[in-house]
């Protein structure tokens, strides 16, 4: 097979640059520090994002598969890149919340923070053109973006996922607050993809809710860099 090669970019999000590769069925993701929010609207870069957000992708991605959930981490090359599986995403963002925050305490009129006697899972379109639009099962269903079978492994995953990621957070001091996912096809499987970072989720510290989280960077909190440095000290302790 030969030493593996970097080949042409494919994709270049605002945050990732996906590449082919010499080897079959694995790409190439490189994390960026660029950081957005508002869909675009505010520009930034975080110092250091990209090492950061890279190597907790990886820490989640095997704690994941740890716990027998299937994802596209293969392993990790260097400070800004990973290997992973080729999967083809569905262009569905799934977001999960345990706790109100963000765009549900407006939508709702409730205070962040307020405790969910449920999980709540919810579905955005993925397209930056038109913000992401928030999308139901049937919008799912008729414009065909997966099947129901897909959209109940990705429900079923969602929850199982969560359950892992709510536990091993809180056991390093985090509360999970909310967090968007990004499935994709792999060999026919519906397989968890993207990352898993503070740009991603909403962290809060256990003791103090202090957020540590790219709220920071999206509401000119500061500390923006130390924040997710000292999230992945904790998961690393
Ligand atoms: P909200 O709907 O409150 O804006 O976001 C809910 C959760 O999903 C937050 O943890 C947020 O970081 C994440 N999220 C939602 N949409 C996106 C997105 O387009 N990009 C990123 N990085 N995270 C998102």
């Amino acid at each position: 097979m030969g030493e593996l090669q970097r080949l042409e970019k494919l994709y270049e999000g605002k945050a990732k640059r996906v590449y082919k590769t010499n080897i079959e069925k694995q790409f190439i993701v490189e994390y960026k520090d660029d950081a957005t929010a508002f869909n675009g609207e505010k520009k930034g870069t975080i110092s250091n994002k990209g090492l950061i957000n890279n190597e907790m992708s990886a820490h989640l991605f095997k704690i994941l598969a740890d716990a027998g959930i299937e994802n596209h981490f293969i392993e990790l090359l260097n400070e800004r890149e990973m290997l992973v599986k080729s999967v083809e995403i569905i262009p569905i963002e799934v977001m999960i919340r345990n706790v109100v925050a963000g765009s549900l305490a407006k939508r709702l009129g409730l205070d962040e923070g307020t405790e969910l006697s449920k999980t709540v899972i919810e579905f955005a379109y993925k397209s930056d053109e038109l913000g992401d639009p928030m999308i139901n099962d049937y919008h799912i269903d008729a414009l065909n973006l997966a099947t129901k079978e897909q959209l109940d492994t990705i429900k079923s995953l969602s929850i199982k996922i969560n359950e892992v990621l709510e536990k091993y957070f809180l056991e390093k001091d985090l509360r999970l607050i909310d967090y968007k996912l990004e499935f994709g096809l792999f060999e026919n499987r519906v397989i968890l993809a993207d990352e898993i970072s503070p740009d991603t989720c909403r962290l809060w510290d256990v003791n103090t809710n202090e957020k540590l989280d790219k709220d920071r960077f999206r509401r000119d909190l500061g500390n923006v860099e130390e924040s997710y440095i000292e999230v992945l000290r904790r998961l690393k302790a």
